[in-house]
């Protein structure tokens, strides 16, 4: 069902499902804030896990050793529009009766083994900000198969009014409705979701064609039991690319080319330590990307003379880089 964001999604789909208080969630530390903050908002627990270095997902064996008698839930994200690797997460979920709610905010189209990420088990969730693969401006999605759960976030999401009697509320529910004007937009962005995707992958591959012999610069991956999406082309910036990330961010930003550095891991907040969270958790692969990680300009109308001068611009600045040595 629709929602305001990707945010309240998220926190419908935490809050249908009865996790709350109490409870503990895992999630990765390398995401958008909005993952762990939903956790947060419903009063449960966050417990976050490092990054694999090939995909920047969670780390999925680090996840059975933080599982307690208190975990309800586990919230991989998508990074960037390419999928976890759900089946070992979806076992251990098994095994311990856990809740799977993917986060799929970056990851619309992005599929896992032949199936769409976002509904391969209880629950998934989409972001549609105006940066995400398809938008409504603002605006999220929560889907579900149990009809149960569907029907209690429709409620919650609508102000707690129930169906059978008016004005009667049994939930303290929230406004995340989406609006009228939004969800046409939506609408009409959904029409054209695969020309978008299409897009998207033809210039990741455009990028990887021209960066792909560059020393020191490591290339976004499409693992063989995943298709990415690429949400946004993004690169590490290696030792041996010979100029380090901030710099090449910075020349590039002269050269009249904008880029993003990668998300700083929930770990590392002070937002969260500030509540006693993470307050001495290391997490030194999502430390690395971080410090590593740049998104390239990732426009779905992006030309290949634009996207030849970005990759020139990046193969300069190593040159002069390197000469000044
Ligand atoms: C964008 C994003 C969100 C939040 O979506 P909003 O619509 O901005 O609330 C949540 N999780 C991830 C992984 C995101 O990238």
């Amino acid at each position: 069902m629709a929602a305001s964001s990707g945010t309240t999604a998220l926190q419908l789909a935490l809050r249908a499902y009865g996790v709350g208080r109490g409870d503990q969630v895992v999630l990765p530390t390398f995401t958008n804030i909005a993952t762990c903050l939903a956790v947060v908002y419903e009063g449960a627990t966050p417990i976050v896990i490092d990054s694999e270095r090939r995909t920047w997902n969670m780390d999925v064996d680090q996840v059975e050793r933080v599982i307690t008698p208190q975990t309800k839930a586990i919230m991989p994200v998508h990074i960037y529009g390419h999928p976890v690797d759900m089946d070992p997460l979806m076992a251990l979920a098994d095994q311990h009766e856990l809740l799977v709610i993917e986060d799929a905010a970056e990851a619309h189209g992005a599929e896992y083994k032949g199936k769409r990420v976002g509904a391969l088990k209880d629950g998934g969730c989409f972001s549609f900000y105006a940066n995400k693969v398809i938008t409504t401006g603002e605006g999220g999605m929560f889907l579900t198969n149990d009809s149960d759960v569907a029907e209690r976030a429709r409620t919650l999401r609508d102000l707690g009014f129930l169906k059978e009697q008016r004005f009667l509320h049994r939930d303290l529910g929230f406004n995340f409705r989406m609006s009228n004007v939004a969800a046409a937009i939506g609408v009409g962005q959904l029409s054209q979701i695969d020309a978008i995707l299409e897009s998207k992958i033809k210039v990741a591959a455009r990028y990887s064609a021209l960066l792909g012999d560059v020393e020191g610069i490591t290339l976004p991956v499409e693992e063989p039991w995943a298709k990415n999406v690429y949400w946004m082309y993004s690169i590490l910036v290696e030792d041996s690319f010979g100029v380090d990330r901030n710099e090449l961010m910075s020349k590039l930003q002269a050269a009249g080319i904008q880029t993003r550095t990668f998300f700083i891991g929930m770990h590392a907040q002070p937002a969260f330590h500030d509540i006693g969270l993470f307050v001495s958790q290391e997490c030194p692969v999502a430390d690395e990307i971080a410090s590593r990680g740049l998104y390239l300009p990732s426009a779905m109308d992006l030309t290949d003379d634009e996207i030849e001068y970005v990759c020139d611009s990046i193969k300069l600045i190593q040159a002069s880089g390197r000469k000044a040595r």
